[in-house]
């Protein structure tokens, strides 16, 4: 296919073309049809393929294959008629948004710091792009202010195609040695750049340019980002969830990370409350019960398993009991069972825990003194077993 039918080339507004269908073989991806002209941009250069329809059949991607655009399609199309395609101009667009808005910030940083563009990758989610060298959060709160001044500057976008003579002159930005015609795209004042994308005509179609993140990657950084439509929506999405948190913590919008902040403290004073009064308690009890060499069975609610496991140990090593057995309800896969804490020192709990795991269908892990799991049968078989095994 020449230049002259990548119509995404040629009108990359097009939205709506006619074409013949030139061949259609089914393959592994669904039916392939070429077209002696399309407005299916091919994925390459970091932009996604588009997706629409070419008549009744949905394009789900779009590619370069042995020299040809490809078109994979959910149903055949017949050779040597003429089908009417349509494209998912939504998701083009955002494409052209995402590509030009890249342009801009990769040429900024070029400008700016010298770094060079050594990684661009496009999702339905965000953009992906990386640089080779340093930027502080600073710099990159600046480069988001300046990437969107030029949006708003609206200037026209070209596309040219300069002679051998013009390019050796010419100063852009490219990831490879170029030979034969070498598409340049231009943004004024920003970015000059060899690039086979589809773009906007003018700058302001881009919208807006959102940095989410930016993370230190292969001696340079990564940054993420979004442009245009997706950057709203994903703008109203964190404004919906301030709205949420906001009424949460009964805060407004500038008070939010102060009240958030606020709760995290009281929070933790209440963790440190909570473990001196669960101390208390297991210490109580320990005191309340009597020295004995026996088997002691206590059913509790609501600890964690490192201050059962305290208790039960404590139980065994100072007296209180030959076996501890501490027991809280447990679930797992939908099913009620109990989890355990047993202790001695003198009985193999390793020993206990195997049959006892076989008898009260249970599960878990241990040494000689102490083994922890679950049990899930009910309490009266487990006091059975028990009393069964250390009468
Ligand atoms: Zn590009």
């Amino acid at each position: 296919m020449d230049d002259m039918n990548e119509l995404f080339y040629q009108q990359p507004y097009v939205k709506e073309f006619d074409a013949v269908v030139t061949d259609c073989v089914q393959g592994k991806k669904g039916w392939e049809v070429t077209l002696d002209r399309t407005a299916f941009y091919p994925e390459g250069g970091g932009q996604l393929a588009d997706g629409g329809k070419l008549g009744d059949a949905t394009v789900t991607d779009t590619r370069h294959k042995d020299g040809r655009i490809v078109h994979f399609c959910d149903a055949p199309l017949e050779t040597g008629t003429t089908v009417h395609g349509t494209l998912d101009w939504q998701k083009r667009f955002d494409h052209m948004q995402a590509h030009s808005g890249e342009h801009i910030v990769s040429g900024l940083v070029h400008k700016k710091f010298g770094y060079d563009n050594v990684g661009f990758h496009m999702a339905a989610d965000k953009v992906t792009v990386d640089f080779d060298g340093i930027i502080t959060d600073e710099q990159l709160r600046e480069l988001e202010r300046e990437a969107n001044e030029a949006v708003w500057a609206n200037t026209p976008v070209s596309v040219d195609f300069p002679s051998a003579d013009e390019l050796k002159k010419l100063e852009y930005r490219s990831k490879k040695e170029l030979s034969g015609d070498v598409r340049i795209v231009t943004f004024p004042d920003v970015d000059v750049c060899a690039c086979c994308g589809t773009h906007v005509m003018r700058t302001g179609e881009v919208g807006q340019i959102r940095f989410l993140s930016m993370s230190h990657y292969k001696g340079g950084v990564r940054i993420e980002m979004l442009c245009g439509r997706l950057a709203m929506l994903d703008a109203a999405k964190k404004t919906e969830q301030t709205r949420e948190l906001c009424q949460m913590f009964s805060a407004k919008p500038d008070e939010l990370v102060e009240a958030v902040k606020k709760y995290a403290a009281e929070s933790e004073a209440k963790d440190v409350r909570m473990a001196e009064l669960t101390k208390k308690y297991f210490d109580g009890k320990f005191a309340a019960r009597p020295d004995g060499d026996g088997l002691v069975m206590e059913f509790e609610d609501g600890f964690k398993t490192s201050e059962m496991r305290k208790y039960c140990d404590r139980l065994a090593a100072e007296g209180k009991a030959r076996v501890a057995a501490l027991f809280s309800p447990a679930e797992a896969n939908g099913k009620a069972g109990w989890s355990y804490v047993m202790c001695s020192r003198s009985a193999d709990m390793r020993e206990a825990r195997k049959a006892l795991n076989k008898k009260l269908n249970g599960r878990g892990g241990g040494d000689p003194t102490l083994v922890q799991g679950s049990f899930f049968a009910p309490r009266e078989e487990i006091e059975a077993a028990l009393t069964e095994m250390f009468k």
